[in-house]
């Protein structure tokens, strides 16, 4: 009727594309209910149901009739009855939200059984142990999740059952041991709820469905949602569906497969399957699983019949796949889909071999890679050799090298990564609960697991470096330490590197090498030629792609020849900030004092003729590095006192000089400058143009020695493109003035060498001011460069220097920010007077080139945002280069 919301939805009534209705899980059920795979029947309660319970603490109204309707066709259509005592109708409920978030939230399998419907269930699958160890499971999981028992309780029943035995593998427990555990576990919930496990299987179908939309806020569901930037209020959908089972006997079990590796990309059949179990059981690491491979010999008709539903995924999704399937008596069930998550190499090969498929086109592949995996493959790589003893090899579960200290808990990640030390995870096997140590370590190591374990999956998701199951560790997380095969004793704190790559695992510290892709991007391997694998090929075809579509420019920030020529090699079109501030520094120094000190305009002179020769020889280098290709150079920008010794260790050293009577005049008359130069609010005090004006002579000496640098690169045949910039103008009288004594310094040297010598004069946008006042600082400006880190700071008032330390992680822990402004350009704030100022200034003057060099000129979000407002270049330091021209082309897709 009118206004009733529909909060449920079988699953043939969805598909994929309805995934923030459906959460992930159900839309991809649905999906594959649709292209008529065997996925078990059942039904999905929406996200919008969810919603509606986090934000009034109880379920909608109606909802419960819509349950019943759909329960009843469920009932219907399976000809059993929830929990009837004869032959019970058996679901899982299961959490999927919109984002995937692995292992995050929670699941209940065997919903349904009861002290009767158990019977019935033995009775119709001719099995007793089968039916006591589904009761078992369910009131272990319902008991875990629904009613808030520490899951520690259950596992200790489990034990002390197994040890009565004389075991340790569950499947040596009987029906009758079994039907002994479940009263053990039925104590254990009226010890800690003062209440009897519930009987009556709607309620317990009812309160897992809420105990689900409950997992929503658990605390490492909020951490990993943080993480990964999932909005926090978005909510999960409920899928109940009818059981299907892999423990009942060898002729069933349970896997996980992925379509391709996730790891290489390579082509093939990568997954885990295990006889006899049910859910979780292939993830947990509890038992040791088989390759996928060996289910062709377990059960060949079930292999096939998976080979060729994977195929017809991956055509259908045009991607890797990865998937939960059960067999149950032979009989091949899907329980779920997904486009599989999978490592920054993998993403690049796979993205060519779907082109190659006929799958996607060019632009798909670009935009199917990301610059943050771009970035993870230029992370240096081990070597081998060195003093460092391999331990043990296990698998390659998620690449990358790491070296830190061996760490045996969450807690001890987390608190030693405080102290700042690099820590390695090691651990049996990862679960949930990791998660914040996971994040704070450099790298995870297991020694049980495969790549589809928990470790090795949310490592891949976090480009974590991850070694699992390295089985011949032996890991002792309470006594704080692993042994390795010969005996070698690992304890916290000892340094070891392992390598997700290979999966080796060394005591000590193994040297680290460039990576493939930053040797193809150095000229060293050629993309076409033998030497290059499959992920330089790759990373070489979607770069050309991406490079074709892009309209902006990439241009590096580099004050260095070596970092010039660098990144040109790695496919920088000029620089868009050379920094003049280190060439003061070093043996330089004292050339500065002079200026500082100097007392008349013949010291000063004296100071500036000294320096100039020097700056000079900077850009001759720099410019012939980026011959042919423009080189902004920034006049100089920090407080010059930041050249000055330290006022107080100034202070002391006078101090002790005078008590010895040795004080100098030359000492005590540092120290007079250095306290009258002292400035409580520096980065708001003197620098910038606000020095050129103020120091005579300093802007001129650089704008000279920039001039006759490039005279010389031209008489030697050479094409220098210098562009002077100004930095930190909030108003155009103050670049006039520079402007004016810059062009003449320029005509001047022109005419003494007899060469023309063109720059453009630009400046930078970094103060408020000078975004709003763009139309009138254009008037004088011939390009604009937009510094968005003092930008940033001077917008939010946020102190750059001090704010990390201070108060961020709050700001963070409270959500006042997902991401820090000066990592990712705060859109609203500092973007709208990017746009303000690009508006305004282009419209003084229709040609203003527009660029941006600050941090943010190598973030691949704020890359698409300069994209967005038109700019025409984005600087960004050497190594970000590649990921700037890839995101520029994703951008302009
Ligand atoms: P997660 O999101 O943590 O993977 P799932 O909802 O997929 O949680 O379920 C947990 C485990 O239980 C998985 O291994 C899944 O395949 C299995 N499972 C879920 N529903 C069923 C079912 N109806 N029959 C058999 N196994 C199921
Ligand atoms: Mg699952
Ligand atoms: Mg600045």
């Amino acid at each position: 009727g009118t206004g009733t919301t529909t909060w449920v939805y079988d699953f043939s009534q969805g598909n994929r594309d309805q995934k923030d209705l459906l959460g992930g899980k159900g839309a991809n059920l649905a999906e594959m209910t649709n292209l008529g795979l065997p996925v078990p029947p059942g039904f999905t309660i929406t996200t919008d149901a969810c919603r509606f319970y986090l934000e009034h603490g109880s379920t909608p109204p109606d909802l419960a009739d819509q349950v019943t309707e759909h329960l009843t066709a469920l009932e219907k259509a399976m000809g059993k009855t929830l929990g009837d005592p004869s032959d019970p109708l058996l679901v899982s409920v299961r959490s999927g939200a919109a984002a995937s978030m692995p292992g995050m939230m929670e699941t209940v399998l065997n919903v349904g059984l009861n002290d009767e419907s158990v019977q019935g269930l033995a009775a119709q699958s001719g099995s007793d142990r089968f039916a006591w160890d589904s009761y078992r499971r369910l009131i272990q999981m319902f008991g875990k999740t629904v009613l808030d028992i520490d899951g520690e309780a259950f596992e200790e029943a489990l034990d002390d059952a197994k040890r009565e035995q004389g075991t340790d593998l569950d499947l040596d427990l009987d029906a009758d041991h079994l039907r002994d555990v479940v009263g053990r576990f039925k104590e254990i919930v009226r010890a800690h709820t003062g209440r009897d496990f519930p009987q009556d299987p709607r309620e317990q179908m009812d309160l897992a469905i809420n105990a689900v939309f409950d997992s929503w806020n658990s605390p490492r569901a909020i951490l990993y949602r943080r993480r990964e930037r999932i909005p926090p209020d978005a909510g999960t959908a409920v899928n109940v569906c009818s059981m299907v089972f892999g423990n009942l006997g060898a002729d069933s079990g349970t896997g996980v497969a992925f379509t391709r590796d996730p790891g290489s990309g390579a082509q093939g059949l990568y997954g885990d399957y295990l006889q006899n179990a049910q859910g979780e059981d292939v993830v947990a690491g509890i038992r040791n699983t088989v390759p996928l491979a060996d289910l062709e010999r377990i059960d060949r008709g079930a292999y096939d019949e998976l080979l060729a539903t994977m195929a017809r995924l991956e055509s259908h999704y045009r991607d890797l796949c990865d998937i939960e399937f059960t067999v149950e008596r032979g009989k091949l069930w899907m329980l779920q889909t997904r486009v599989g998550k999978r490592t920054a190499a993998a993403a690049f090969v796979i993205a060519t071999q779907l082109v190659d498929e006929g799958l996607i086109d060019m632009d798909e592949a670009v935009r199917r890679v990301s610059g943050d995996q771009l970035a993870q493959l230029m992370f240096p790589r081990f070597v081998s050799g060195g003093d460092a003893t391999q331990l043990t090899q296990g698998m390659n579960a998620s690449p990358g090298a790491a070296v830190g200290r061996a760490v045996f808990s969450s807690e001890a990640a987390v608190e030693w990564a405080q102290r700042g030390e690099k820590v390695v995870l090691v651990r049996r096997e990862t679960n949930p609960d990791d998660l914040s140590g996971m994040i704070a370590a450099e790298g995870v190591l297991t020694s049980r697991g495969g790549k589809t374990s928990h470790a090795a999956v949310v490592a891949r998701g976090m480009g974590k470096t991850c070694v699992c199951g390295a089985e011949e560790l032996q890991v002792d997380t309470k006594a704080k330490r692993f042994t390795a095969p010969d005996g070698t004793v690992v304890s916290e704190g000892d340094v070891v590197s392992i390598d997700g790559s290979t999966g080796r695992v060394w005591l000590g510290e193994v040297p680290v090498e460039d990576s493939a892709v930053v040797r193809y991007f150095e000229g060293e391997i050629d993309p076409e030629s033998a030497d290059a694998d499959d992920l330089v090929r790759s990373v070489h075809r979607i770069l050309t792609h991406a490079d074709a579509q892009r309209r902006l420019d990439v241009r590096t920030n580099a004050d260095t020849p070596e970092d010039s020529a660098r990144a040109r090699r790695f496919g920088a079109r000029g620089i868009g900030l050379c920094r003049t501030e280190h060439m003061f520094l070093g043996d330089r120094r004292q050339l500065v004092e002079k200026l500082i000190l100097a007392e008349g305009d013949a010291d000063r002179q004296a100071a500036l003729d000294a320096l100039e020769p020097l700056q000079k020889q900077d850009f001759l280098e720099i410019f012939e590095a980026m011959d042919g290709l423009p080189v902004t150079v920034r006049l100089l920008d920090p407080p010059l006192h930041e050249f000055l010794p330290d006022l107080t260790e100034l202070s002391v050293r006078v101090a002790v000089a005078e008590a010895q009577g040795e004080s100098d005049e030359g000492t005590l008359r540092l120290l007079a400058a250095v306290r009258r130069m002292h400035e409580s609010n520096p980065m708001l005090g003197l620098r910038g143009v606000r020095l050129g004006l103020v120091v005579p002579g300093l802007f001129a000496m650089q704008v000279r020695a920039i001039a006759e640098a490039a005279c010389e690169r031209r008489a030697a045949g050479g094409d220098p493109r210098p562009e002077i910039m100004i930095p930190l103008v909030g108003a155009v009288q103050e670049l006039e003035a520079i402007r004016e004594e810059s062009e003449r310094v320029l005509a001047d040297v022109s005419a003494a060498k007899g060469v023309e010598v063109d720059a453009l004069i630009g400046t930078m946008i970094e103060v408020p001011r000078a975004a709003l006042t763009a139309d009138q600082i254009a008037q004088s400006a011939e390009f604009f460069s937009f510094g968005t880190n003092d930008l940033t700071q001077m917008t939010w008032g946020f102190s750059r220097d001090d704010v990390e330390a201070a108060f961020f992680h709050a700001y963070l822990d409270k959500g006042i920010f997902g991401v820090s402004p000066f990592e990712s350009l705060d859109r609203p704030g500092v973007g709208r007077l990017v746009e303000i100022a690009v508006e305004r200034g282009r419209s003084a003057r229709p040609g203003l080139k527009l660029g941006v060099c600050g941090e943010h000129g190598g973030d691949p979000e704020s890359v698409h945002f300069f994209h967005e407002v038109g700019l025409d270049y984005v600087s960004c330091s050497p190594f970000r280069v590649p990921v700037a021209r890839l995101e520029a082309g994703r951008a302009a897709l």
